[in-house]
């Protein structure tokens, strides 16, 4: 597995992350439960070194079911990168807060339930339209001189709103974690990926997958777009001799910010597949081949 160095914090990771929001399945049964540690030990198996959570995933039993993990192999932890999220709250009305007593809260809650002293990144999981700046950079500094947090990040969040945070706190933004796949390409264009590699912030890619593994979120392809790109994934995944949804990965990983794809796959034989797309030598011809088989459109 490469390994990277996230944003410019030191910390080194697996180019491949590992998303943990599907490990707790739809239910949160013991067979569920079950299935979502065998994909953790598949993952750390394979060399995923990064993991991903968020404080909502499974309603928290996402990071319970990793923390089980942890527990059952001792020494484990300190070999890996344990990231979580928080900034979305669903126990009583969907909104958004960055208040300091509710992320603060939110992260004590998550190493309750992973069952470690400290988070190696803290990520704020979507922008609330009523973020203090002030308020939000004293709850990095409170969390940070607790030993709670080591470094943070942001998710979804566009380039201006990244940097209105950064003018507030000390602590560098690592990471900006959005969607990027070939079904949702705004990051192309709404200056994420540019500012990512223009300051040296790592963009994680989240539902890496959608669009040629599966249905995107709100998708809006047609039937012929949908069957054009599959078919030019199609050629390519015969050309470079992989599975054809390692394209996929394969053109995320071509970009020069260095960007991470999250792995969702709670299939052991998929996590580790994955790793093949690292060693596709992917040409900038079918990165633009697969965009315009996307776009039904030559580039102007
Ligand atoms: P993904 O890797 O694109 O999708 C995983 C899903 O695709 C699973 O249901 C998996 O099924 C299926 N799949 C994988 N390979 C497949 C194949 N070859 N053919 C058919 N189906 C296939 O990513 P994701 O799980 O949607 O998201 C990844 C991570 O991103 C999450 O775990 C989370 O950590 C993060 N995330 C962040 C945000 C945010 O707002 N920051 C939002 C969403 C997600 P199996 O499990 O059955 O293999």
């Amino acid at each position: 597995m490469q390994t990277i160095e996230i944003g410019k914090s030191g910390q080194m990771s697996s180019r491949l992350a590992y998303g943990c929001m599907r490990l707790a399945g739809d239910n949160g049964t013991v067979e569920e439960r079950e299935r979502g540690k065998a994909a953790v030990r598949a993952a750390i198996e394979s060399g995923y070194t990064l993991f991903d959570h968020a404080d909502i995933y499974g309603a928290g039993a996402c990071e319970e079911v990793f923390g089980e993990v942890l527990a059952e192999s001792p020494g484990v932890r300190d070999e890996l990168i344990i990231q979580s999220k928080c900034g979305i709250r669903f126990e009583d009305i969907h909104r958004y807060d960055f208040s300091k007593s509710w992320i603060v809260g939110s992260v004590e809650n998550s190493l309750q339930r992973l069952g470690i002293e400290q988070l190696d990144l803290l990520l704020l999981h979507r922008p609330d339209y009523l973020m203090s700046l002030e308020e939000t950079a004293a709850a990095f500094d409170e969390l940070h001189s607790a030993g709670k947090v080591a470094a943070f990040g942001v998710s979804n969040f566009l380039p201006s709103t990244l940097s209105a945070l950064q003018s507030a706190t000390p602590h560098r933004l690592q990471v900006n974690q959005v969607e990027i796949n070939l079904h949702n390409i705004e990051a192309l264009h709404n200056g994420v990926l540019d500012q990512c590699q223009a300051e040296r912030i790592t963009p994680q890619a989240w539902c890496p997958l959608a669009g040629i593994a599966w249905e995107a979120w709100g998708n809006t392809f047609s039937v012929e777009q949908s069957a054009r790109l599959q078919a030019e994934a199609r050629r390519q995944a015969d050309h470079y001799g992989v599975e054809k949804w390692l394209i996929a990965l394969a053109w995320l990983l071509r970009h020069p910010a260095n960007i991470s794809p999250i792995i969702g796959s709670t299939t052991p034989a998929r996590i580790a597949a994955a790793t093949a797309a690292l060693g596709i030598d992917y040409s900038r011809e079918d990165w633009y081949r697969l965009l315009e088989a996307r776009n039904g459109e030559a580039v102007p």
